[in-house]
């Protein structure tokens, strides 16, 4: 099979996406497992001196190492930073060698790509804060643009049955989300409408949400916190609604359009592998209720929800929940068990 060039999009607001580095305060480079590609693993293999010495020290490599199972991969110090991240919390390696030294995970992060039958679609993950933040700030109807082609082992065919359907439900569902002369509340109830869902699945039932939460496997105590405050009582419907004044008096409800919009422009797709599109789209819709429920309590208890407030929980539900397959099958199946009743 020959290689053949697909064309790539990405939306419009992540043209200028620039990894802040040392001014980032959740860092990609502290808290998760990097493994290392074999083109990398064999240039630090020849990396002479005293940085050479170091990174094999520093890196497991299965070769040299006691578990042929494992992949190589930096090994994380005890307060789980990648050794090469300086006291700066800048990368020893760009330092040193130049950006094109660092490996594959660390040059893609926090980019995704789907692989269309036609296209690749491609975007940044909001557990990288300068990427929701750039989501989060952008204030006209989010587009896809064409950014390029990309090569595929692949061949091209023909766009296959279930992703033209999906893609044209999605279509449609961007058009009533985008549609700024109508509030988000009528927006949301009417995409409720397009994908045939009872009358009630309108607000969600926190404290369940909040008991099923807790039952997921979780990184960060911080988010135990959150996930207890869906619980509280204060965050009755007369909150939510002065939130939501607060948040239309700021020109601030295109945070949860944009949120709406990336979430299934990211994962509607994956309704392919089971066909249920409205699963897809209740945990969508349900995953900007609960970080709206979340933002409503930090409004009631601060009398303000800044931008970097919003920026947090965005981040913090995306490490926690989307990033885990695990976790996002586990609420899909508790959306299921409750018959589509949020
Ligand atoms: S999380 Fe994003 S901004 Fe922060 S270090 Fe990683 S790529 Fe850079």
């Amino acid at each position: 099979m020959g290689t053949s060039e697909t064309s790539v999009f990405a939306p419009d607001y992540s043209q200028d996406f620039h990894c802040i580095a040392d001014r980032c305060r959740h860092s990609c480079c502290i808290g998760w497992e990097i493994d290392i590609d074999d083109v990398s693993l064999e240039r630090y293999r020849q990396v002479p001196g005293r940085l050479g010495k170091k990174l094999r020290r520093c890196i497991y490599d299965p070769e040299t190492g006691n578990d042929p199972e494992a992949v190589a991969h930096f090994i994380l110090s005890k307060d789980e930073r990648c050794p090469f991240l300086n006291e700066k919390n800048l990368c020893e390696l760009i330092l040193s060698l130049g950006e094109d030294a660092i490996c594959d995970i660390c040059t893609e992060h926090p980019r995704f790509y789907n692989t269309l039958t036609t296209r690749t679609e491609m975007g940044f993950g909001l557990c990288c804060e300068e990427a929701a933040r750039m989501l989060l700030t952008w204030k006209t109807p989010i587009r896809l643009v064409e950014t390029g082609t990309m090569s595929s082992e692949e061949e091209i065919t023909e766009a296959d049955f279930d992703e033209l359907e999906i893609l044209a439900i999605r279509e449609k569902i961007f058009r009533i989300l985008q549609d700024r002369t109508k509030d988000l509340r009528t927006r949301f109830d009417e995409i409720r409408d397009l994908v045939e869902l009872p009358e009630q699945a309108v607000l969600p039932d926190l404290s369940f949400w909040s008991e099923t939460l807790a039952e997921l496997e979780r990184l960060d105590p911080a988010w135990n916190d959150e996930i207890e405050r869906l619980k509280d009582t204060v965050l009755d419907e007369a909150v939510l609604q002065a939130f939501e004044a607060f948040m239309c008096e700021a020109g601030r409800m295109t945070e949860y359009e944009n949120l709406l919009w990336y979430l299934l422009y990211r994962h509607l797709l994956e309704a392919k592998d089971d066909g249920d599109i409205r699963a897809q789209v209740i945990w969508a819709v349900l995953a900007v209720k609960i970080i709206g429920a979340l933002g409503a309590w930090r409004y009631k208890e601060n009398g303000d929800f800044t931008l970097e407030d919003q920026i947090d929980l965005v981040r913090m539900f995306s490490s926690e929940i989307e990033y885990s397959d695990e976790n996002v099958e586990c609420l899909i199946e508790a959306i299921r068990d409750r018959e589509y009743i949020l």
